[in-house]
């Protein structure tokens, strides 16, 4: 699909807004402050579509993108530490509320951050997907912070502090340098094409 052809579609507050499933759709989820606006950005040549947080954590909504005419979803960044009990409840519901939908789920990109030991929450995250047998992959992100070496090695330790299967593929990028991107997109058109 052409990425370049993308386009904001709505934002939904709470999980029973959400319509059905047009078509397979690929997810994103990972913690507040990963890189997952700046990756949707990059991904879909727009700066500015997903809102790059100033404030992480702060808006807890699904937004839909319009790819090509398939639907990407940006489920809100978990785990931030500042906000109250009440937003931390409404963050799960409707990411377990997307989740346990009878939905089209092509692919989920479960995004970490590669410099560090992945939280409790990622753990948690990445568990759910295999409970739940969701096809995903894992998006490690800020590899330019890294150099090639500390990239391989973070790569290898977090691929078992996750205890993730062979097959899961995971893929390292940087939204700053673009490192990754072109191999994300061969996965998701791979994933939607299936
Ligand atoms: P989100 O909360 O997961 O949507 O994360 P953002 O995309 O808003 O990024 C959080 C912060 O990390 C921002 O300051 C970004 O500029 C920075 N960031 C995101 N991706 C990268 C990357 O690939 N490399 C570097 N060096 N910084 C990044």
């Amino acid at each position: 699909m052409n990425f370049h052809n993308a386009s904001f579609k709505a934002a939904y507050g709470t999980s029973e807004q959400l319509p059905a499933s047009t078509g397979p759709e690929v997810s994103f989820a990972g913690r507040s402050n990963v890189g997952k606006s700046s990756l949707l950005n990059k991904l879909m040549y727009r700066k500015g579509l997903a809102k790059v947080s100033s404030t992480p954590g702060k808006t807890a909504t699904i937004n839909f993108y319009d790819v090509d005419g398939h639907d990407l979803v940006d489920l809100p960044g978990y785990g931030y530490a500042k906000v109250s009990k009440v937003e931390k409840g409404r963050w799960s519901e409707l990411i377990e509320g997307y989740y346990n939908q009878d939905r089209d789920f092509a692919l989920v990109v479960s995004l970490i951050d590669i410099r560090h030991e992945p939280s409790a929450l990622d753990r948690n995250m990445v568990q759910f997907l295999m409970d739940a047998e969701l096809p995903f992959a894992i998006a490690l992100t800020k590899a330019d912070k890294l150099s090639k070496q500390q990239q391989m090695k973070q790569r290898a330790a977090i691929k078992k502090a996750l205890k993730l299967p062979g097959g899961v593929p995971m893929v390292v990028t940087s939204s700053e340098k673009g490192d990754g991107i072109d191999e994300l997109r061969a996965l998701i058109n791979r994933a939607i094409e299936r």
